[in-house]
C-alpha cells in the first residue's frame, strides 16, 4: 500500500491553451513550498497532482500544499491494487480510524453510516462505477460490524477513484487556499507600510497569481530600525505565501523634510502620497512592474477620501490595484489574522506617515491644491534620488533572508 496526497485545481483548468504552462507552473510552486521534501515526486496525472508520501510527513506535507496559490482542494489517499479485497480493507482502516474521532455522532445515529463515491478513470476496469459502489458498501457491511449505508447524509464518504496504476481511497477532500499559480499573471509592486492593511493587500494579490515585489518609504532616524524590522518580517511572511518577496526600502526623510518646509501643513499627507507614488513609478518602471498595488480602502482615514484619492493617482499613470478598496475593517482585521500578518502589524514601532502627522489634514484635497501645494518643491530631483538611494532584500519561502 502507497500513500499520497491528491492535489485538484480548479480555475486554471479553464484556461484552454494556456493550462499546461499554469500547471508547470503550479508544480514547480508546489516543489518550492516543499523544498525541505527534496526527495517527493510531484506528478501531474490528467487533470489533477498527485504527490507520494508516507505516513511521516503526510500531515505536514498536506498543510503545506494546501496553502500553494492555485490549489483548491486536498485528500490524503491510500493506493491500492485494483482488485475488489485490497480496495475492502483500505476503506475499512479508513473507516476505523474515523469512527474513533466521530464516537459521539455513530452512537446517536446506531451505527458509522457512509456511502461509496467510486469513479473508474481506467475503463479497462472489469465493474462499471454502480457496480462498483453496489459491490464495495456490501463487502464494507459485511466485514465490519456497526456500519450502515446513507446515501444522505453519512458521517463519512469512502471516495474510490480506480486508475491505471491502482485504486485510490480517501475520506476528505479538504478545501485550499485557491486562487492562480504566484507566477502566472505578471509581476507588481506592493507599496507596503508597516500597518494592517498593505501586507493583506499583498497577499490577495499574489492569491491572483502575480509575482510581488515591495517598496517600504522609512524615514530614518525619525522612524526606527525596528520600524524597518518590522517590514522586513511582513516581507518575509509574504514571501512564505508566494515564494520569494523582493523588498525595495526608499530613505524618505529628506523628501519629508522638503515637504515640511515647502508645502502647507494641511496638504502635507496629500503631497507625501504623491511623492510616493511617483517614486514607486519610477522604480517600477526600473523593475518592468505592470502595475503598483496598495492597501488603500475607500473612506478609511483622511487620505483615502474619493477626492483625496484622485488628487494622488493623479501624478502616475500606472494601473494602481487596491483589491481592499471596499472591504471593511473588521474584515481585513480577520484576514490578516489568517494570513499570520496581524500580529506583526500591530507592533507599536512608528512609521513615517504618523511622524509628521499634520493637525488638520485636508479631507477633500483637490488637484489644483496639491499642485499648487508643490510648487516650490524640486519634484524631480527628490524623486531621481530617492529612487537611487533604494536598497533592495529578497526574502524567499520559509528560508528567510537570501540577500
Ligand atoms: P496600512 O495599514 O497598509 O498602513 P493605512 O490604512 O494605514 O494602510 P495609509 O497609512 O493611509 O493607510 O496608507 C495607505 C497605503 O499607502 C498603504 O496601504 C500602503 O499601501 C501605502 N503606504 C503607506 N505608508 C507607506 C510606507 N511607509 N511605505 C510604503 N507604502 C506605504
Ligand atoms: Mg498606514
Amino acid at each position: 500500500m502507497r500513500e499520497c496526497i491528491i492535489v485538484r485545481y480548479g480555475e486554471i483548468s479553464l484556461k484552454g491553451g494556456n493550462r499546461s504552462a499554469f500547471e508547470r507552473r503550479l508544480v514547480h510552486n508546489i516543489r518550492d513550498h516543499l523544498w525541505e521534501f527534496p526527495a517527493l515526486k510531484v506528478v501531474r496525472q490528467s487533470g489533477r497532482i498527485v504527490i507520494e508520501v508516507d505516513d511521516a510527513n503526510a500531515d505536514d506535507v498536506l498543510s503545506r500544499v494546501a496553502n500553494v496559490f492555485g490549489v483548491y482542494s486536498v485528500s490524503r489517499a491510500v493506493i491500492v491494487q485494483q482488485n475488489l479485497d485490497d480496495m475492502t480493507q483500505a476503506a475499512i482502516a479508513l473507516l476505523r480510524t474515523r469512527r474513533e474521532s466521530l464516537l459521539q455522532e455513530v452512537a446517536q445515529v446506531g451505527g458509522l453510516t457512509f456511502k461509496i463515491a467510486a469513479k473508474r478513470a481506467d475503463k479497462m476496469f472489469e465493474l462499471s462505477t454502480p457496480q462498483l459502489n453496489e459491490e464495495l458498501g456490501a463487502r464494507i457491511l459485511e466485514q465490519y460490524e456497526g456500519t450502515k449505508v446513507d446515501v444522505h447524509e453519512p458521517l463519512a464518504i469512502v471516495y474510490v477513484e480506480v486508475r491505471e496504476d491502482g485504486a485510490y481511497i480517501y475520506l476528505d477532500k479538504q478545501s485550499a487556499v485557491g486562487g492562480m499559480p504566484v507566477g502566472s499573471a505578471g509581476r507588481v509592486g506592493l507599496l507596503l507600510s508597516g500597518g494592517i492593511d498593505s501586507p493583506v493587500a499583498g497577499w490577495l494579490s499574489l492569491k491572483r497569481g502575480v509575482e510581488l515585489e515591495a517598496i517600504h518609504f522609512h524615514s530614518y532616524p525619525f522612524t526606527s530600525e525596528r520600524a524597518l524590522q518590522k517590514v522586513e518580517t511582513l516581507a518575509g511572511i509574504l514571501a512564505n505565501w508566494g515564494g520569494s518577496v523582493r523588498l525595495h526600502t526608499v530613505g524618505f526623510t529628506e523628501v519629508q523634510s522638503e515637504i515640511r518646509k515647502h508645502c502647507p501643513d494641511s496638504l502635507s499627507v496629500t503631497v507625501m502620497r504623491r511623492m510616493m507614488l511617483r517614486i514607486a513609478e519610477g522604480i517600477a518602471l526600473s523593475r518592468e512592474w505592470q502595475a503598483l498595488v496598495t492597501g488603500e480602502s475607500l473612506g478609511q482615514v483622511a487620505s483615502q477620501t474619493l477626492e483625496s484619492i484622485r488628487t494622488i493617482n493623479d501624478v502616475t499613470r500606472m494601473p494602481i490595484l487596491r483589491p481592499l478598496i471596499s472591504e471593511d475593517k473588521v474584515d481585513i482585521i480577520r484576514r490578516a489574522r489568517q494570513i499570520g500578518t496581524y500580529e506583526t502589524s500591530i507592533l507599536p514601532y512608528e512609521d513615517c506617515c504618523t511622524v509628521f502627522l499634520p493637525k488638520r489634514p485636508r479631507t477633500r484635497p483637490t488637484i489644483a491644491e496639491a499642485e499648487q501645494a508643490e510648487e516650490t518643491l524640486d519634484v524631480d530631483e527628490l524623486v531621481n534620488k530617492a529612487v537611487l538611494n533604494t536598497e533592495m532584500k529578497t526574502f524567499l519561502a520559509n528560508r528567510g533572508l537570501n540577500s
